[in-house]
C-alpha cells in the first residue's frame, strides 16, 4: 500500500482508539485522537469507574499484533477458572479451559488505557485531551469540537474519521439524523456497583488469586476480579427495582443487613464496604445495534460506539480489539481505499458482533444462576470430555469465544446444536464417568462438521 501522510481522526481515547491509532501511524497514516476526558495520567478518575476486565484470545492477538502484549503480562494476573461462594461459604472451583493454557487475564481499565496511551504517543499519535466531540458537518468534512476547560467550540477537518467514543457515542447519535440509520438500544432491568476487596498484609490476595471469584445468587450476584496490587475489583449486579434490587439496599443498615445475609464470607475482607457502597455510582447496562456503521468514504464507527454489549461474556474490548484486527487487515488488503475498507468491515463485522451481543445477554443468567446448578457443572465437565475426545469438532461454546478467534456467529450457531448434544448426553445421568461415548460418538459427527471444513 502507498505510504501517503494521509490525516486519519479518531475520536476517543479509551481502549479502541488507541489500539487502533498505532496500527494506522505503523501503516503510514498521521493520526490525530480527541479524547473529552482530561489525561487520565496526570487527573485522578472519578470514583466508580476503574472496572478490571478480562482479556482473552482475540484480545491479546490484537496486543500482539501491535507488540503490546509481552509488556503486559506485568500488568495481567491469570485467572484459571470460576470460584463459586455458596452463602454458606463453601467454594467450588471451575476451570473454565481444558488446562492451565487456557486462562482469562484481569487487568485494570486504567492500566490498559494508560498503557495503551503512552504506546500510541510513542509511536506518533497525537492525542488532544478534553476535546469533546458534539458532531459532525459531513459535507464538510469537518467534525465540531468543544474545549471542556475552556469551553470554547471549534470545527476540525476530518476527512477520515473514526468513532471509538463508546456506547453514548456522540458520532453515533449524530447519525440517527441521517437517512436509512437502524438503531436499536436495549438496556438490562440491572445495574452495576463497583467495590473493593483490599489487599491483606505484603500485598496478599484475601481470596485464591488465579480466580474470578462469583457468589451466584439466583437473580443476581457479586464478582471479584484479581489486581497486581493484591486487591481485588469487585462488581455487584442487582435489579434496580423490587426484591434484592438497589431499591432495596441504600442505607447503611440495609448495605450491612444484605451483604450479612447473601454474601457472609465477603463482609470480613471488605472493610470499607458502606463507604464504598455510598460513594460509587449504579451503572447501566445496554445492549446497542445499528447500521450502517459508516458514512461513504467518511467517517465509520468501531468498537462499543457500533455494538455496545453487556458484559457477562467478558468480550467487550476483546470484541473492540478483534475489530481493530480485521480492520487493519482490510487496509493492508485493500490500501486506503475507504470506502471498499468501510464497508468490507461492516460486512465482516456486523453479524458476529449480533451474535456476541446476544450470547453476552445469554451468559448472564449462566453466571448469576446455573453455575450453582449441579446439572450444570455435570454438562461443564462432559463438554471437557467431550472436547477432549473429539478435538477440532467439539469445541464448548465458552472456549470458542475465549479462546479462539473463530467467528462468534459460528460459536453461537455451534453453540446451541452442541446445547442439545449435552442435553440428550447428559439427562440420563448424574456422574461424567457415565456418559454414554457410543451415543456421543453418533450425535457428535452426525451434528457437527469439523472445524476446518467450515472455516
Ligand atoms: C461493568 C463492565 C465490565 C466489563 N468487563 C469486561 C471484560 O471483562 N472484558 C471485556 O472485554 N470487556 C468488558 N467490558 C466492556 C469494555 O469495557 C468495553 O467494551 C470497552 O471499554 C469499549 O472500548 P471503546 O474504546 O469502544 O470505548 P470506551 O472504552 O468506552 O472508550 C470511549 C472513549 O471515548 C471518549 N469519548 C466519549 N464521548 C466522547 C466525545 N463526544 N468526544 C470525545 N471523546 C469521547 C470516552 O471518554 C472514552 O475515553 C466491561 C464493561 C463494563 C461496563
Amino acid at each position: 500500500m502507498s505510504r501517503t501522510k494521509q490525516a486519519v481522526t479518531i475520536i476517543g481515547a479509551g481502549l479502541n482508539g488507541p489500539l487502533l491509532a498505532i496500527g494506522l501511524v505503523r501503516r503510514g497514516f498521521d493520526v490525530t485522537v480527541f479524547e473529552r476526558r482530561p489525561d487520565m495520567r496526570r487527573v485522578p478518575m472519578s470514583a466508580g469507574r476503574s472496572i478490571n476486565l478480562a482479556i482473552s484470545t482475540r484480545g491479546i492477538h490484537a496486543l500482539q499484533q501491535a507488540e503490546l502484549w509481552e509488556s503486559m503480562r506485568s500488568i495481567i494476573v491469570p485467572m484459571k477458572g470460576r470460584m463459586m461462594h455458596s452463602v454458606q461459604g463453601e467454594l467450588t472451583f471451575q476451570r473454565y479451559g481444558k488446562d492451565d493454557s487456557e486462562v482469562i487475564n484481569s487487568i485494570s481499565r486504567a492500566d490498559l488505557n494508560i498503557a495503551l496511551m503512552n504506546a500510541a504517543e510513542q509511536a506518533g499519535v497525537q492525542i488532544q485531551f478534553q476535546q469533546r466531540c458534539l458532531g459532525l458537518d459531513l459535507p464538510g468534512n469537518k467534525i465540531r469540537l468543544r474545549d471542556e476547560s475552556s469551553r470554547q467550540e471549534r470545527e476540525a477537518s476530518a476527512e477520515i474519521a473514526i468513532a471509538c467514543d463508546g456506547s453514548g457515542s456522540a458520532v453515533r447519535n449524530a447519525m440517527l439524523r441521517l437517512n436509512r440509520f437502524n438503531y436499536s438500544q436495549e438496556y438490562l432491568d440491572y445495574g452495576y456497583k463497583e467495590l473493593t476487596i483490599p489487599a491483606g498484609a505484603n500485598q496478599k490476595h484475601l481470596l485464591e488469586t488465579n480466580a474470578l471469584h462469583i457468589w451466584p445468587r439466583g437473580k443476581f450476584m457479586l464478582i471479584a476480579l484479581p489486581n497486581i496490587d493484591g486487591s481485588f475489583a469487585c462488581i455487584l449486579f442487582l435489579p434496580f427495582e423490587g426484591e434484592n434490587g438497589f431499591v432495596e439496599v441504600q442505607t447503611s443498615a440495609e448495605i450491612a443487613q444484605f451483604f450479612t445475609r447473601q454474601f457472609p464470607d465477603v463482609v470480613p475482607v471488605m472493610p470499607d464496604l458502606i463507604a464504598n457502597f455510598m460513594a460509587n455510582p449504579v451503572g447501566s447496562m445496554v445492549t446497542i445495534k445499528c447500521s450502517p456503521w459508516h458514512v461513504d468514504s467518511r467517517m465509520v464507527l468501531m468498537g462499543d460506539a457500533a455494538h455496545a454489549i453487556v458484559p457477562f461474556f467478558g468480550q467487550g474490548i476483546n470484541c473492540g480489539f478483534e475489530d481493530c484486527t480485521v480492520f487493519l487487515e482490510l487496509l493492508d488488503r485493500h490500501g486506503a481505499d475507504w470506502p471498499r475498507v468501510f464497508a468490507a468491515f461492516e460486512q465482516a463485522r456486523k453479524v458476529n458482533t449480533d451474535a456476541i451481543a446476544d450470547m453476552a445477554v445469554d451468559n448472564f443468567v449462566e453466571m448469576r444462576d446455573r453455575v450453582a446448578d449441579p446439572n450444570f457443572l455435570l454438562r461443564k465437565k462432559a463438554e471437557l470430555a467431550l472436547e477432549a475426545r473429539y478435538p477440532g469438532r467439539f469445541i464448548p461454546k465458552y472456549a470458542m469465544v475465549t479462546f479462539h478467534r473463530l467467528p462468534y456467529s459460528l460459536a453461537l450457531s455451534r453453540g446451541v446444536i452442541q446445547e442439545k448434544i449435552l442435553m440428550e448426553l447428559c439427562n440420563p445421568i448424574t456422574r461424567v464417568e457415565d456418559l454414554d461415548w457410543n451415543k456421543a460418538g453418533q450425535l457428535i459427527t452426525s451434528r457437527l462438521a469439523p472445524l476446518e471444513q467450515v472455516l
